[in-house]
């Protein structure tokens, strides 16, 4: 693994993003932060079904996807999403366990960031998450 070389934040400006995370407040300040940082986002989920159902539907550039959720789990979300869309998921979770990291590596998700973190480091984080996306979707994309 090469070592954490944090993204310039630029390039998610204007991307579409949707909040998978049933915690409102947490959501509601990821939303914040999200926003300001440029990105767009267009929808927002409280449980795993309508996590997959916004993707789904909103077809977005970037899904920050909780673990724990009502319904479904976060990774049986990304499962879903990812067998029909592919798109930068990015885990957000209080589980550091290295075998869920290992799963949502395996399950072809594009970051996996631990709460809690410092606004400072959750928009580079997610912009080293959708360059790495960018590298491996390749000409594939768009
Ligand atoms: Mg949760």
């Amino acid at each position: 693994m090469p070592e954490l070389v944090l993204s310039n934040v630029d390039i998610l400006k204007g991307l579409r993003v949707v909040i998978c995370e049933d915690e409102a407040v947490t959501q509601m300040q990821m939303r914040r932060a999200l926003t300001r940082a440029g990105m767009n986002v267009v929808a927002s989920a409280f449980d795993g079904n309508q996590a997959i159902e916004a993707v789904l539907r909103e077809r977005p550039d970037v899904v920050l996807m909780d673990i724990r959720m009502p319904k479904r789990t976060g990774l049986e979300a990304a499962r879903e999403i990812l067998a029909v869309a592919p798109v930068c998921v990015v885990i957000l979770t209080a589980f550091s366990d290295t075998e869920i990291r290992a799963q949502a590596e395996q399950l072809g998700t594009s970051g996996y960031i631990v709460k809690p973190i410092t606004h400072d480091l959750l928009l580079p984080c997610i912009a080293k998450a959708y360059a790495r996306w960018l590298e491996r979707s390749g000409s594939a994309e768009r």
